[in-house]
């Protein structure tokens, strides 16, 4: 079972939910919500209007060992699931009952390797754009589901967005520092301030909007040209990573390098490149 905590105010407006842990070993959502919670239970914080509901350990066993998810990868296969055959089947299914019962999902990652923190925004409709902006981080990253177009994977805001709902993941930051605590602390009071849910976060500036046009997969073995950081610039032509057979993977276009994997396994995402977005002036 998943522990859900629910806090109401008497004044009508938006259901929102809050996850982490939908990964085990992403710490930086688990300890952000868990303060959160903390804090509305011992009245630091209250709600102004609608209704909040905060899921610390979507995926608790996984969180508890420290692991990514213990049978199967839980933030691909949100959907009902009538007859769950194992463990994360079994928290998707409900995973997915409680989006359906929310206006607008926030879901709080992490990553193995350091980076600033970004925002996915697979749905970029403007009222969730304007949601994402609010939320502080330094990037937002657009073009994931046209990347992985056919792929019948659903993630947490995946699912959500198929029921209308308003979702967004926000990756805070590298799973062991502090900061990214502390900026998904910050990033889930700002996302339920932007609904009035709570009065009064600081703005922050606008985020630069990126959009993903590559995903490069590790065909063999090798190594990058260099340590690459996320969201490190390349201009065209720049060796991004050599195969041991001699082979140089280079930059088509001026572009960033996102989600950089040194370590990823043979047949799995090695880096993804982005282009400079636009983000409309007024809405
Ligand atoms: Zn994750």
């Amino acid at each position: 079972m998943i522990d859900a905590l629910r806090f109401f105010s008497r004044g009508p407006g938006p259901r929102v939910l809050l996850l982490g842990g939908v990964h085990g070993d992403e710490k930086p959502g688990v300890v952000a919500l868990e303060r959160l919670a903390a804090e509305f239970e011992s009245g630091g914080l209250s709600l102004a209007r609608g209704q909040l509901t905060i899921v610390p350990r979507a995926n608790a066993e996984a969180v508890e060992r420290g692991l990514h998810f213990v049978d199967e990868n839980l933030n691909r296969i949100v959907r009902p699931h009538d007859a769950p055959a194992n463990r994360e089947q079994g928290l998707a299914a409900e995973l997915a009952a409680l989006i359906a019962a929310h206006d607008a999902v926030l879901d709080l990652h992490g990553t193995p390797a350091p980076t600033v923190p970004f925002v996915f925004l697979d749905d970029e409709s403007v009222p969730v754009r304007g949601w994402a902006e609010a939320l502080g981080a330094d990037f937002l990253v657009m073009g994931w589901p046209a990347l992985y177009a056919g792929s019948d994977a659903l993630t947490t805001t995946g699912y959500a967005q198929t029921l209308g709902k308003r979702a967004l993941t926000v990756e805070a930051g590298r799973n062991d520092d502090p900061a990214a605590a502390e900026f998904a602390f910050d990033a889930a009071r700002r996302a339920i301030a932007h609904f009035g849910l709570i009065i009064g976060t600081p703005r922050r500036p606008r985020p630069k909007a990126v959009r993903l046009t590559g995903m490069v997969r590790r065909e063999r073995e090798g190594a990058f040209a260099r340590p690459w950081s996320n969201f490190d610039p390349v201009k065209k032509g720049d060796v991004l990573a050599r195969c041991a057979d001699g082979e140089e993977m280079r930059a088509p276009e001026d572009a960033f390098v996102v989600m950089p994997y040194e370590a990823a396994a043979v047949g799995e995402e090695w880096y993804y490149l982005a282009v400079p977005a636009a983000l409309p002036e007024n809405y």
